[in-house]
């Protein structure tokens, strides 16, 4: 069939190694042991592994592929690949294409240059990279590509893909505990469930291009408000330009292509700014999805003369973007544990993981705001628009007031008061409505799922849902261990459903976490409010989060450590790749365009005394321009001194990255009010780059 009159449905996957290829392909015998392993997540044997190469390179040279490549997640949070072409000479001078078992499970990339956080130095060991069969491999810019782990020879997560693996291994092996004491014998296995929405902007390509701070920064450092913002409100869900149209049209084909599920698409509230779900899938498979979601979102964006920008704040002062981290659990036979049930048995096991959930979130706070953690999100949390900086979750009214009846022990409905036992006594029906949102929760319980929205939209899932499934493992265990304990199972759940919504009612917040008073009822109860990244930072190695990654067998104390140095190290970095390049634009860019605003008021001035005149307001004109010359100058040679002084910052990791948060940004907040100044009140055929109104309303 022609490429263009092949239906959605075709088209859908056509680039993916995935099932329906693997069964027409595979010899029966060998696609039941690899479908084994999948389902198992048990090792492949090098003999299927064989036949299993030899399938797949056959039908990606029918796709036009000439390399392979094991794609893996090195610490930078995107992706990496070094394509190996599949051609092996022969002895007659000609050559013939080759892919083996043992390239097809383990690669070798000389990973010196990823960033490992001291762990190389201290194993020495050079990294390898190893095939998660979990997810699919696929033909994309004529590569075969095959998902992998990445790790040390000496086995530490060299990557983001590993850790997630192994939390999801964790978590099953908890959840599974607690569905055999609810007499559920069948699950083998329990999925952790994920459907990351992913917010973008979209600018003109030749605009971008004339604009240093987002092509070396991926947001704006400089930029006076333009007139209209989006205090309109008539982007979100507006209908789409023609440009975007097309290009979310391309994008759908080329995500679908991919066996990506994309699937709703609209505008968000910023003006220029859109938004893409998929439908849900396995946290391993959704991470690797939204990786290539990402890759695509850029690549595509060219072809129609576009940029797309990932930044969690591109622009100041109109909304940043996220991913809204849609998570939950299912059992291998697709029953979701996070949905209320309506028999009392299923109530009473959905409110074992819920409190589950409630425990994880509140004991472990700390860890899961640090999991969310960068320069670019600081931006945005707690900046109005985007959950806040404390976590708490969101139940909704009718699933608080059922809790707090449990709690209580009282259940109000049915008229007079009666004693409530989980279990025995039908719950009040559950909550699906899913009308009542709040937008303002950082962790929002959504009918059937928690939606983790303070997740930045240029990072990786994978952090973020390892700790997660890891936290969530850890209280699941601790449940486990005392119903598996009991005499009387039932009424063991009651008492610790019981004792986990008082111990952790705290968390619960279903108001306004946008509102001044939330703060400081967050500190009442003792909630954490961990504002920038460096305040998130010593989570990542406290005694109980390390722990508790150890104890799940997620991150080593090791791994935990490395983590931290380069969550410290990327932060420096980042503050100072944007400190420079504010001052290569003020200097070479900014600057000169003010002098030559000032010659034109000063020859102005000049020529009207020559003429015997006067006007006040062009000598004022001059003044104003004359004074943001002289702030920016200024405050531009203080960011400079602050940079080169961070030099003599001696000290561990963390002194540096607070260096750079208290004295190296507030040094560019004020050239930035200078230029912004500037921009007010210069002649805009001299002003050196697009402005706000230029890059937001022009697509
Ligand atoms: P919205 O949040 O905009 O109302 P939906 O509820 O349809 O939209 O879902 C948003 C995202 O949540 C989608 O990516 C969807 O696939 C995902 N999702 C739905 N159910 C689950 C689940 N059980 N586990 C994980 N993600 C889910
Ligand atoms: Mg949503």
């Amino acid at each position: 069939m022609d490429e263009k009159t092949a239906s959605v449905a075709d088209k859908f996957g056509s680039s993916v190694f995935n099932e329906a290829t693997m069964r027409e392909r595979l010899p029966k015998v060998i696609f039941k042991q690899l479908m084994k392993s999948v389902q198992e997540g048990t090792s492949i044997d090098p003999a299927i592994a064989e036949v299993v190469a030899n399938a797949m390179k056959d039908w990606a040279l029918e796709k036009g592929a000439t390399h392979f490549t094991h794609w893996f997640q090195p610490m930078t949070g995107i992706t990496a690949e070094k394509h190996e072409a599949f051609i092996a000479p022969t002895e007659d001078g000609k050559a013939i294409m080759e892919f083996s078992g043992k390239e097809l499970i383990k690669g070798e990339p000389d990973a010196s240059s990823f960033p490992s956080g001291g762990l190389r130095a201290t194993f020495e060991a050079r990294g390898y990279t190893a095939w998660d069969v979990t997810s699919n491999a696929f033909v994309k810019d004529q590569t075969l590509f095959i998902p992998t782990a990445f790790c040390s020879y000496t086995g530490e997560a060299l990557d983001l893909k590993t850790p997630l693996l192994r939390s999801m291994e964790s978590l099953s092996k908890q959840a599974i505990r607690i569905l055999r004491l609810f007499g559920d014998e069948a699950t083998q296995r329990v999925i952790t469930t994920m459907g990351p929405e992913q917010e973008y902007f979209l600018v003109d390509e030749k605009l971008y291009m004339q604009r240093p701070d987002l092509m070396f920064t991926g947001r704006t450092l400089f930029g006076a408000k333009p007139p209209k913002g989006q205090e309109l409100e008539d982007q979100y869900f507006g209908s789409l330009k023609e440009r975007v149209a097309d290009y979310m049209h391309d994008l759908d084909e080329e995500l679908w292509k991919l066996g990506v599920s994309a699937r709703t698409k609209h505008n968000e509230v910023a003006p220029a700014q859109h938004e893409l779900a998929p439908i849900f899938n396995s946290a391993n498979v959704a991470t690797d999805h939204n990786q290539l979601t990402m890759e695509v979102m850029k690549k595509v964006a060219v072809r129609h003369g576009l940029a797309c920008l990932l930044h969690e704040k591109p622009f100041a002062g109109v909304n940043g973007s996220g991913k809204h981290n849609n998570w939950s659990m299912a059992t291998d036979a697709g029953k979701n544990l996070l949905e209320p049930g309506k028999t009392p048995e299923s109530n009473a096991k959905f409110l074992v993981f819920l409190s589950a959930v409630l425990a994880a979130v509140d004991e472990y706070s700390g860890l899961l705001r640090a999991s969310v953690a960068s320069a670019a999100n600081d931006h945005r949390l707690g900046a109005n628009e985007a959950p806040p900086a404390i976590i708490s979750v969101y139940l909704g009214e009718q699933l608080t007031d059922v809790l707090d009846q449990i709690e209580t022990g009282v259940a109000k409905s049915n008229g007079k008061p009666s004693t409530l036992r989980i279990g025995v006594s039908t719950l009040p029906s559950l909550p699906m409505d899913t009308s009542d949102r709040n937008r303002t929760s950082p962790f929002a319980f959504t009918g059937n799922k928690f939606e983790f929205r303070m997740v930045g939209s240029s990072a990786s899932i994978a952090t973020p849902n390892f700790v997660l499934n890891t936290i969530v493992a850890e209280t699941l265990s601790r449940i486990a261990d005392r119903l598996e304990k009991a005499k009387d199972c039932e009424s063991e759940v009651n008492v610790v459903v019981k004792e986990l919504l008082r111990k952790h009612r705290r968390i619960v917040f279903n108001g306004n976490n946008y509102a001044g008073e939330w703060v400081e009822e967050a500190k009442r109860r003792g909630l954490k409010n961990l504002r920038t990244t460096v305040e998130t930072m010593p989570e990542l190695i406290a005694p109980e989060n390390v722990e508790v990654l150890a104890k799940h067998c997620v991150l080593s104390a090791v791994e935990s450590h490395s983590r931290y140095e380069i969550m410290a190290e990327n932060y420096v970095k980042i503050v100072n790749i944007e400190a420079l390049t504010m001052v290569e634009m003020s200097g070479r860019r900014i600057l000169p365009a003010a002098m030559k605003a000032l010659r034109q008021a000063a020859d102005t001035v000049a020529a009207l005394k020559a003429a015997g005149a006067s006007n006040a307001a062009v000598e004022e004109v001059l003044g104003e321009i004359s004074e943001s010359t002289t702030d920016l100058k200024s405050s531009l040679d203080c960011l400079v001194r602050t940079v080169a002084d961070a030099e003599q910052v001696h000290g561990n990791v963390l002194e540096h990255a607070t260096y750079f948060r208290d004295q190296v940004i507030p040094c560019m907040n004020t050239v930035r009010t200078a230029a912004d100044r500037l921009e007010g009140i210069v002649d805009a055929a001299i002003w050196p780059f697009p402005t706000y109104a230029d890059l937001l309303f022009r697509v």
